[in-house]
């Protein structure tokens, strides 16, 4: 088998090694570019979302390298990501190219560990366990590098992307769960701040395909530590699989704090997106919060208007950013600018009525 999956910002290397483990050969796209994303618009439907669009390029790009089975998630609440696998499934059909999709279930824990990865790669339930249970804790270290790599980008911008690609060889080579914690030790040397912070920090919201697929949102935690800003965060692998498996108390946290706008859950991610914004703003002392979301999302519009609320209630600003297939580099630049000299001016005002 020559597997292949989306790609999901730094956090495929920990999918990767998943399959991997599993016995399975990866073939992996490449980075997504604009080509995927041509590749991706031209054969999905007009209107649908962009994560749609961008993994279906993935996708053929991957089988054009040579993979050909392609794992994808499936199963969404009140939301149209559970017709994703079935209706690419029939664009990739309609491409020629020889395939087999397989829907990975996200909403059936046991039948992932105990069925569907033992018969699809021909091993125990138990070598499953094991193998989730590494992708777990490389889930954990590549959240920690993201956390690392924006802190440190924001002190020192050109210095860190120097370290960059130093940093991304540990992540990928560590396998096992004593590379790993090497992996960690090294990375927290390489990256480590010695507790200084940069002046500006903001959250970052919103559908989680955004969150952390760095092409999607225009690489915008490295736009904004660019500009000195530290991006804090909380969405990644490591938090959607445990909360697959009911282990995410944020996300629980989450919930309690969205009611305080949204009564009841409009699908997808929205409860979160206005959740994290919550906590970020009371407990993370967040100068702002970024809120990324595909163009047609309708749960993340519905978030927009809580975190305009948020706003009025608290002062602290939301830029709220939707992005298609026609989102310009360079407007995204310019309104990030912008955004980020108000906060500068907010912060400054905020100091000299302290003293
Ligand atoms: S969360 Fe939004 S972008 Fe994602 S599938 Fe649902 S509607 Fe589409």
């Amino acid at each position: 088998m020559k597997a292949t999956f989306p790609l999901l910002g730094y956090d495929t290397y920990a999918l990767k090694t998943f399959v991997e483990d599993l016995g399975g050969e990866v073939v992996l796209p490449p980075a997504t570019s604009k080509k995927t994303l041509e590749a991706g618009v031209e054969a999905s439907p007009e209107l649908i979302c962009m994560p749609f669009k961008i993994t279906l390029g993935n996708f053929l790009e991957a089988l054009d390298m040579g993979a050909d089975t392609v794992f994808m998630a499936a199963g969404a609440r009140k939301c149209r990501f559970g017709y994703y696998h079935y209706l690419q499934e029939r664009a990739l059909a309609r491409s020629g190219r020889p395939f087999r999709l397989i829907p990975v279930s996200q909403y059936s824990p046991y039948a992932f560990l105990f069925r569907l990865m033992p018969v699809t790669f021909g091993v125990s339930p138990t070598r499953v366990i094991r193998s989730v249970a590494v992708m777990f804790y490389k889930a954990g270290l590549t959240h920690e590098f993201r956390a690392l790599l924006n802190r440190r980008r924001a002190l020192d911008f050109a210095g860190t992307e120097r370290l960059k690609p130093r940093a991304l060889e540990l992540l990928e080579a560590a396998r096992s769960t004593s590379e790993i914690r090497a992996a960690r030790r090294s990375l927290r040397r390489l990256l480590g701040c010695n507790g200084s912070r940069p002046v500006l920090r903001v959250g970052l919201v919103g559908e989680i395909f955004f969150m952390i697929e760095q092409f999607a949102n225009g690489d915008i935690e490295k736009e904004l530590a660019r500009l000195g800003v530290e991006v804090v965060f909380e969405r990644s692998l490591l938090h959607h699989l445990r909360h697959l498996l009911h282990l995410d108390w944020s996300f629980y946290r989450s919930r309690r704090l969205a009611r305080r706008y949204l009564r009841e859950c409009p699908g997808g991610e929205a409860l979160r997106t206005v959740g994290e914004a919550i906590h970020f703003v009371e407990h993370d002392r967040v100068d702002g919060i970024v809120h990324v979301y595909p163009f047609t999302c309708m749960p993340e519009n519905i978030a927009l208007e809580a975190l305009q609320q948020l706003t009025e209630d608290t002062g602290v600003p939301v830029l709220s950013l939707s992005f298609d297939e026609h989102t310009s580099r360079t407007g995204l630049q310019t309104r990030l600018e912008a955004y980020v000299d108000m906060l500068r001016r907010r912060s400054r005002e905020r100091s000299i009525s302290r003293d």
